[in-house]
């Protein structure tokens, strides 16, 4: 893929944030990744989403330093970049927003228990919530250490199986093959993060959907017999 195709396709990746209510003033962002010429397209810091062009994006290596563009790229470029470093011969794109049911559960420190099949259908289990940084982490390089706590929480888990995370105190990052999947994960999140804190609310004490529902609507999608959609 071109450069240029990425660019706007993460270009409509950013449009759909705001479109999707996920994001008001400037406080959210979305990459993609060129996994062949090892660089990703992020938007850049602070810019409105009403003037936002898809020239303005920034164009960043693996380490996060700017390749081309002429205005600073995100603030969480070096998470991004930390996830792609992880990840990147799996995950495409990466989205970080401050949605509020999400940033809801990262502020109360939980992970979102699966209460049914919306979540089901996305997340194979919870949708976890990572540790608050450390004072150290935070003072040294805060967004780099970020997407290490993020990486380091998904020790054992396939960052494919669960789309998204949250980090404690903070909110919600999300990611799939690329910058509209990602999108597509993070709006999945935030539904499900509402979901939960309203059936918390109705039956304090609730427990999760049954394992064999749960699984039933993860294969179902996305097993190895995935029958879901269309052909
Ligand atoms: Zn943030």
């Amino acid at each position: 893929m071109m450069l240029k195709e990425l660019r706007d396709e993460v270009y409509e990746a950013n449009m759909d944030l705001p479109k999707h209510g996920l994001v008001v003033f400037t406080w959210g962002n979305a990459s993609g990744l060129d996994r062949e010429r090892g660089l990703f397209v992020i938007k850049p810091s602070g810019v409105d989403y009403d003037v936002l062009k898809p020239e303005d994006l920034v164009i960043c290596d693996l380490d996060g330093k700017v390749v081309e563009g002429t205005l600073n790229p995100s603030s969480d470029t070096p998470t991004h970049a930390c996830l792609y470093r992880a990840w990147g011969d799996r995950v495409g794109g990466v989205v970080h927003t401050h949605s509020s049911w999400a940033v809801a559960w990262a502020q109360a420190g939980r992970s979102i228990p699966c209460y049914g099949t919306t979540q089901a259908d996305y997340f194979y289990g919870d949708v976890p919530c990572m540790r608050g940084l450390t004072e150290e982490e935070i003072a040294e390089a805060y967004e780099l250490n970020t997407g290490r706590v993020i990486v380091e929480g998904f020790e054992g888990l396939d960052p494919m199986a669960q789309p998204g995370c949250l980090v404690r105190n903070h909110g919600p990052f999300s990611w799939g093959v690329d910058a509209a999947a990602a999108v597509y994960h993070a709006v999945v999140l935030d539904e499900v993060a509402k979901m939960a804190a309203r059936t918390e609310l109705l039956a304090p004490g609730v427990g999760p959907a049954p394992q064999y529902l749960q699984d039933k609507h993860y294969q179902r999608k996305h097993g190895p017999n995935a029958y879901y959609g269309q052909k």
